[in-house]
């Protein structure tokens, strides 16, 4: 799975690629959509390199590319990341190769791709993708304990848990890139001893950390994707707030699940990190003996072996007052995505298992990440424990949930002995006030 990509010596004549700290090292290479902020141009796709985006649009008259990066780089000379999603992965590796070379120190494309660098300060993003159908998961048991035994104190986990990885189909519309805003939603509230709902604006905002996964080449409807082949339709991963009104989804997710909780706004990473960049940061993936182990169509050695994807996710919280008073973001939680109970394979397996379709495009939520401890819980009613316990940031301020003005921000990063550390950047997005 590693390849020469990968080579943690590899240096960038892109000297700010060459940090150490830099989240876009040569080794990451990961893909948005983008323009010169405040301008009219077409948005088109760009490349992560140090502080720089390599513009492909330009990359493409550049002449330092051909064959099959050339044709890729062709598709990504557009809006959007949906056509070259849908060549797959021959594509993703021929480009992810030549961009690698064309960007190494010494390489003999320098001179004709260093007009095609643009500061990562002067850019704006849109979404990388025009993401037709959005499914989110609940794929931390950790997370799945602790909520259910909020809301149902006396059955926090349901039977069929360990046995399928439970997802809904979730709404592609209200899904914006980092920087975005909103109004807090309001809604029917009912109190757990009220005898009737009222109608008001959301008191326990929230937000979930989850990992936002996105589909590459899909399927046809009516052929089921095998574990086996699950990864090769995966493009790549970002970060993914999954915003949630906690008392709006208390009174409304049963019997069908989570609705106008959920559907007002969810925020993405603008940048993509291929699953080729994240082949280091595979790890081995295990069904404790005590649980039910997968059925077959959901087992695999390779998902044994490597299913997992080691990716520490940090969560901070920008009140209003740390703006106004230029302190920094106050440090919430820190877990990893290899906690998770069911593999992106198998939640691949699973959706398409029936016949559906999946296409290029398409995002997965991986459910809200949290660990095995209190620390890593990836979201606010874990840590105020629906409430109940104050969450007290660094200048002093007190928070059970989210505040109007408050801004959370997300980094995502893969560091191991032996390879380079990558990282996702950041998604950060901010709570206003309803009207
Ligand atoms: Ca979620």
């Amino acid at each position: 799975m590693l390849n020469q990509t990968h080579n943690p010596d590899l240096i960038s004549w892109v000297e700010s690629a060459n940090s150490g700290n830099t989240d876009f090292p040569i080794q990451n290479l990961p893909f948005a959509i983008f323009r010169c902020a405040g301008s009219k141009e077409n948005f088109r796709a760009g490349v992560a390199i140090g502080d720089q985006v390599l513009d492909l649009a330009a990359a493409r008259k550049s002449e330092a590319f051909s064959g099959l990066a050339q044709a890729a780089i062709a598709v990504c000379d557009a809006p959007e990341l949906n056509g070259f999603m849908a060549m797959g992965k021959d594509a993703w590796s021929a480009l992810r190769l030549a961009l690698s070379n064309a960007l190494a120190s010494g390489s003999d494309e320098q001179a004709k791709l260093a007009g095609c660098l643009i500061s990562q300060g002067d850019v704006e993003y849109s979404l990388p993708c025009r993401i037709g159908d959005y499914t989110d998961f609940y794929t931390s048991i950790h997370h799945a304990t602790s909520v259910g035994k909020l809301f149902r104190p006396d059955n926090p986990l349901l039977p069929n848990y360990k046995w399928l990885p439970i997802g809904y189909h979730g709404r592609s519309s209200s899904i914006d890139v980092s920087g975005q805003t909103f109004k807090r939603p309001k809604g029917q509230l009912k109190a757990p001893d009220a005898v009737e709902p009222v109608f008001a604006a959301c008191k326990r905002m929230d937000y979930e950390m989850e990992v936002g996964i996105f589909m590459g080449k899909g399927n046809q409807l009516g052929d089921a994707i095998s574990i086996d082949d699950a990864e090769d339709h995966v493009f790549g991963m970002c970060l993914f707030n999954d915003w949630s009104a906690r008392d709006l989804q208390a009174w409304e997710y049963q019997p069908l699940g989570p609705f106008l909780a959920k559907n007002f706004a969810s925020t993405v990473s603008p940048w993509i990190v291929t699953t080729e960049a994240l082949a280091p940061y595979r790890s081995s993936w295990t069904r404790d003996e005590a649980d039910p182990q997968p059925l077959a169509y959901l087992e695999s050695e390779h998902n044994r072996a490597a299913g997992a994807f080691d990716i520490q996710l940090e969560v901070q919280l920008e009140t209003e007052k740390m703006r106004s008073e230029g302190q920094p973001a106050s440090h919430l939680s820190l877990s990893s995505f290899r906690h998770s109970y069911w593999t992106v394979a198998q939640m691949i397996a699973h959706h398409t298992v029936n016949g559906c379709n999946l296409r290029p495009g398409d995002m997965f939520g991986s459910g809200t990440q949290s660990g095995p401890t209190p620390e890593e819980a990836g979201s606010m009613l874990e840590l105020s424990n629906g409430g109940k316990q104050k969450i007290e940031l660094d200048n002093g301020e007190i928070r059970t949930f989210l505040e109007d003005g408050d801004c959370v921000i997300m980094r995502g990063w893969c560091q191991k002995e032996g390879a380079a550390r990558i990282g996702f950047g950041e998604v950060a997005a901010t709570v206003l006030a309803a009207d």
